[in-house]
C-alpha cells in the first residue's frame, strides 16, 4: 500500500502522522512473559520497496480526500445514496436521498460490507456465519496512557506488543493523530458469548465490567492498559461469502474494498486491499477511450484483483486462528515453537527455508504480501489482452464525423 502512496506523491503527507513499525513482540497472556519477537528487516523492506507503518484511519482518509479533491473529484459529505440504476441506457444513475438523481457512465461501489451495492450483487439476503469471536477497539489517550508507563515506553519506537491468551488476543500500539493527538490504539479479541447480538457496531454501550470479565486472569501490565481504556466498538466476527461476481451484470457497476471483500474488522491487510483496489482499477481506466470498454475493463479488475484478495483474506483468517488459539495441544505447540525461532534468532511469523538466516525467512515469507503491486498486476493483464480489447471495441464503429470540402488544392508535380 505504502508503495502506492509513494508512486501518487501523498507519502510525505502520510509520514507526517504515520509511526513505522520495527518490529511486534508477543507475551504470554497470564505470566507477560515474552513467548516471541518478529523484527521488520530493513534491508528487505527496502528491496521489496514496502513499509509497514501505522496511522490513524481518519488521517488516512483526509489525506486521499485531499488527494481525490486535487485531481477534480466532486465530494458530497454527509449525502446518502437512495437508490441505484444500472441500466446503460439512457445512462446509468444513482438517486441521493435529497431526490438529485446523478447520471453517470459507470458506478464504483466502495459503500462497504452492508452497503447496497454488495447486496444488489449477492442478489439474496446474505447470512453471514458467526466465529464467536468479537474485537473490542478502544484507545488510552495521552494523558492516561502515562498512567501505562511499561507499555509508552515499549511502544515509543512504533513497535506493537501482542498477548496470547486462551482464545483471547490483544494489539498494542501508538498512534500519532492528526485528530486525537498521541495515543495508544488496544484492540482486544475475544470469545462472544453466544447470546450476543451478532451485530453490535460503533456504540458507546460497552461496559468495562462485561470486558473484564471476558479478559480474566492477565499480566498487569495488560489489566493496566484495558483498565485505562475507552472502548468505542464491539465488532462480531463473521465469515461473509467472496462474492463471485465483482461487476454487475449491466456491466455499468462494480464493487470494491469491503462491499467486495470483507475480511474481519481490524485485519492487518483489509485497508491495504482496498488501496489496491484503487490502484488496479485507476490503472486500467487510464486506458479508457470508448464506453464499450467500459464493462471488460471492470471485468479486467475483477480478474486481476480477486485471486489476490482470496489468497490475502485467507492468510488473515490463519493469522487470528493462530493468534485465537485454545489453551491446549496446538497451543503448547505453537508457543514452543515461538521460544525456538526467540532463542535462535529468527522471527516468530517468517516460515524457515533450508539454511536460511532471519533476512533470508523473511525474504522468502513476505515477498508474496509486499511485493505485491497492484498497479504493475492491471499494466500486465493490460498488455495481454488490452490489444484484443481495442481491436474489438473499435472494429465497427466509423467516426461519424462528415467534414464539407469546399477547395481542394492539387499540387503540381514534374
Ligand atoms: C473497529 C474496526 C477496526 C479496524 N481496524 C483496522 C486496522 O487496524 N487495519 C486495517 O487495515 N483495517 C481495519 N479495519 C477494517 C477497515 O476499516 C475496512 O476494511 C475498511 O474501512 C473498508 O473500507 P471501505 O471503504 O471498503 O468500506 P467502509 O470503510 O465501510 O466505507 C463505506 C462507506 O460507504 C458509506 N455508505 C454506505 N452506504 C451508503 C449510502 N447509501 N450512501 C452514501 N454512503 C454510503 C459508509 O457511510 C462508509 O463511509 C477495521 C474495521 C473496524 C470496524
Amino acid at each position: 500500500m505504502t508503495r502506492l502512496f509513494r508512486r501518487w506523491g501523498v507519502v510525505d503527507r502520510l509520514r507526517e502522522w504515520s509511526m513505522p513499525n520495527p518490529q511486534i513482540h508477543l507475551f504470554d497472556w497470564e505470566s507477560g512473559n515474552t513467548i516471541g519477537k518478529h523484527v521488520w528487516e530493513e534491508e528487505v523492506l527496502q528491496e521489496l520497496n514496502g513499509d509497514f507503518v501505522t496511522l490513524h484511519y481518519g488521517d488516512l482518509l483526509t489525506v486521499l480526500k485531499e488527494l481525490a479533491v486535487e485531481v477534480g473529484v466532486t465530494v458530497r459529505s454527509d449525502t446518502e445514496v437512495a437508490t441505484i440504476s444500472t441500466k446503460p441506457s439512457p445512462r446509468p444513475s444513482v438517486t441521493l436521498s435529497t431526490g438529485e438523481v446523478i447520471p453517470c457512465d459507470v458506478i464504483v461501489g466502495a459503500d462497504g460490507f452492508s452497503g447496497q451495492c454488495r447486496k444488489s450483487l449477492y442478489g439474496q439476503v446474505e447470512q453471514p456465519v458467526p466465529t464467536w469471536r468479537g474485537l473490542y477497539s478502544g484507545w488510552v489517550l495521552e494523558e492516561q496512557a502515562k498512567q501505562c508507563e511499561e507499555v509508552m515506553k515499549m511502544t515509543e519506537d512504533g513497535s506493537i506488543l501482542m498477548w496470547l491468551g486462551d482464545k483471547k488476543w490483544v494489539v498494542a500500539f501508538a498512534v500519532k493523530s492528526k485528530r486525537k493527538g498521541y495515543y495508544l490504539a488496544v484492540q482486544v479479541f475475544l470469545p462472544m458469548e453466544e447470546d450476543e447480538k451478532p451485530e453490535i457496531g460503533w456504540t458507546d454501550n460497552i461496559s468495562m465490567e462485561s470486558i473484564m470479565r471476558l479478559v480474566g486472569d492477565c499480566e498487569p501490565r495488560l489489566k493496566q492498559l484495558i483498565k485505562f481504556a475507552d472502548f468505542s466498538a464491539l465488532v462480531p466476527m463473521h465469515h461473509r461469502d467472496p462474492l463471485a461476481q465483482w461487476v454487475d451484470p449491466n456491466g455499468r457497476m462494480v464493487v470494491v474494498g469491503d462491499a467486495a471483500h470483507p475480511i474481519y474488522p481490524s485485519s492487518m491487510q483489509s485497508t491495504g486491499m482496498c488501496v489496491c483496489d484503487a490502484g488496479a482499477l485507476s490503472q486500467l481506466f487510464h486506458h479508457l477511450h470508448h464506453v464499450k470498454e467500459i464493462e471488460p475493463l471492470l471485468r479486467g479488475f475483477e480478474d486481476v484483483r480477486q485471486k489476490r484478495v482470496t489468497y490475502m483474506a485467507q492468510k488473515e483468517w490463519d493469522q487470528l486462528y493462530m493468534c485465537m488459539m485454545s489453551k491446549g495441544e496446538e497451543q503448547t505447540a505453537r508457543n514452543e515453537e515461538f521460544h525456538r525461532k526467540l532463542a535462535a534468532g529468527l522471527n516468530a511469523f517468517d516460515d524457515e527455508v533450508p539454511d536460511g538466516n532471519a533476512a533470508l525467512n523473511q525474504w522468502e515469507s513476505v515477498k508474496e504480501s509486499f511485493g505485491y503491486d497492484a498497479e504493475d498486476e492491471a499494466n500486465e493483464w493490460w498488455q495481454s489482452w488490452g490489444s484484443l480489447l481495442e481491436r474489438a471495441t473499435f472494429k465497427n464503429i466509423t467516426p461519424g464525423l462528415k467534414v464539407p470540402i469546399e477547395h481542394a488544392h492539387h499540387e503540381e508535380s514534374d
